[in-house]
């Protein structure tokens, strides 16, 4: 009788535990997974299914506008409570459904939070159970600056959950979610004002992809304070906020009735143990992984979002699966972090799969830059003024096709299928030798002539 009860003992029941957990017990290990919240993880209970199902809610509006041009007529009313209820009622048949997956593979669902005691012991609710491999996957967690007036504040996980709709709401922050949660709020009829320190929104994303992401915003109707700090948080009596606001060097006062926060995320290794059993975090806190995501403890693995690496879902799956793949399956897996497709559900949406313009041309001597801004034919007829971009980055030694970004409707979706291209490194000319898909916004991605090529600063 072996020593461990488990031979696989996964923290967490995210995107990266449930695949971890449910691919070691197919190829035969004892596998148990500790869940402190709700089986499912960020993703499925408070990151990108309520996000999208809210994003959906968001662009009926627009859409019941666009419509009259069409020749509909349409009474338009939104009520927010019905929206929340039926988002949670799917999240419930979700987690339900991760609930019976883990069962019927055999996993054993340890419910309480998990704390390492040593390399091979685990305690959960008080009681020790002995794994022979322990596989981190805590995921992450909001973080929020020490500014006065911060508890008053939410993050995206109170953001999917509010009673009501906020009227006038502050975003604070410029990555994806924080453009994200602008969009619905926006969407749903309130006035939102997002407030960010830096100089353009998207941080990390090709320049011409913020740019026009920032200007589609602005157009909305969302007011983009760029180069703004939020100074303190005041709660009034009539339950409003109000905040102090620093935009350039301008001093203002807003008064809004929500303040979201979405300014990152943090891995979550705080009051895990990992101090006790030995493993090596970096200076955020994340674990400190190799290409087969071991951590410095050999028989201790860390995957998904607590080690900060690609913080999306598939990335997590991906790395979940490899660990099992490399433990149970004697098949040492590391997972491919490059070309990694990345989307953002904002109104409009982007998509962007490969190097930016300004990583291209770290990486290249000479890159063909193909860029093209049209207004979509759905919007001909409504005259509504938004435009859709199209980019693509071709290194101009081989022609390789090495970036492609898309922000317009439908971006996301169109991204996963130019991104089977790019990671296969075809070529701009096999771009143009595949024939368009007529009408519509993707056939731009293969009919680009108009070129500009520039040069790295070394080789100009
Ligand atoms: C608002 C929002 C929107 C997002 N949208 C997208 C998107 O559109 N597309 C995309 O690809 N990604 C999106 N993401 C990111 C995505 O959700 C994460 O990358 C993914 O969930 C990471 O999976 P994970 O397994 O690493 O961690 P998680 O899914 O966070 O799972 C970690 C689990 O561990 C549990 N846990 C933590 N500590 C303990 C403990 N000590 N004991 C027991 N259990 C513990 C937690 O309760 C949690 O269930 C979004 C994230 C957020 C917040």
């Amino acid at each position: 009788m072996s020593e461990h009860e488990f031979d696989f003992l996964v923290v967490g029941a995210g995107s990266a535990g449930v695949r971890a957990a449910r691919v070691a017990a197919g190829l035969g290990a004892r596998v148990a997974v500790a869940e402190s919240y709700r089986p499912g993880g960020t993703c499925v209970i408070r990151g990108c299914v309520p996000k999208k199902l809210l994003v959906y809610a968001a662009h009926y509006g627009e859409d019941f506008e666009d419509a009259r041009s069409y020749g509909w007529t349409s009474s338009r009313q939104f009520s927010w409570s019905t929206l929340i209820a039926n988002k949670d009622r799917e999240i419930a048949r979700l987690e339900d459904i991760y609930r019976t997956l883990l069962k019927s593979s055999g996993v054993t669902l340890l419910e309480g939070h998990a704390r390492l005691l040593d390399a091979e012991t685990v305690e959960v609710e008080h009681r020790r159970y002995r794994a022979a491999n322990t596989l981190i996957a805590s995921g992450g967690w909001p973080m929020l600056p020490d500014i006065p007036g911060i508890e008053h504040c939410i993050t995206s996980n109170e953001a999917l959950e509010l009673a009501e709709l906020p009227r006038r709401a502050l975003v604070v922050g410029g990555g994806y979610i924080a453009v994200e949660f602008a969009g619905i709020f926006k969407g749903l009829g309130a006035e939102v004002v997002i407030g960010y320190r830096g100089e353009q929104i998207l941080r990390g994303f090709d320049d011409d992809v913020r740019h026009h992401l920032h200007d589609e915003l602005v157009h909305k109707g969302i007011d983009v304070r760029l180069q703004s700090h939020v100074r303190r948080i005041e709660k009034l009596d009539s339950g409003e906020l109000e905040v102090a606001l620093t935009t350039g060097s301008t001093e203002q006062t807003l008064r809004v009735d929500a303040v979201l926060y979405a300014t990152g995320r943090r891995p979550n290794t705080r009051g895990l143990g990992l101090e006790s059993a030995g493993v090596d975090l970096d200076q955020q806190g994340a674990v400190i992984v190799d290409a087969y995501s071991r951590s410095s403890v050999p028989n201790i693995f860390a995957a998904g979002d607590v080690t900060n690496r690609i913080a999306l879902t598939p990335v997590a799956i991906r790395e979940g699966a490899a660990v099992a793949q490399t433990l149970f399956g004697g098949v040492p897996t590391p997972v491919d972090h490059e070309a990694v497709a990345h989307a953002v559900f904002s109104q409009p949406p982007v998509g962007t799969v490969g190097l930016t313009e300004t990583a291209a041309l770290r990486a290249f001597p000479s890159v063909d830059v193909y860029v093209t801004s049209f207004r979509p034919l759905r919007y001909t007829l409504c005259g509504r003024n938004e435009r859709t971009l199209i980019k693509l980055l071709v290194d101009s030694a081989s022609q390789r096709v090495i970036g492609a970004h898309m922000v317009g409707p439908d971006a996301p979706e169109i991204i996963q299928g130019i991104a089977i291209a790019v990671k296969a490194g075809l070529t701009k000319q096999q771009f143009d030798q595949t024939v368009a898909v007529h009408p519509t916004a993707a056939e731009e991605f293969v009919t680009l002539t108009n070129k500009r090529t520039i040069k790295s600063e070394t080789e100009a």
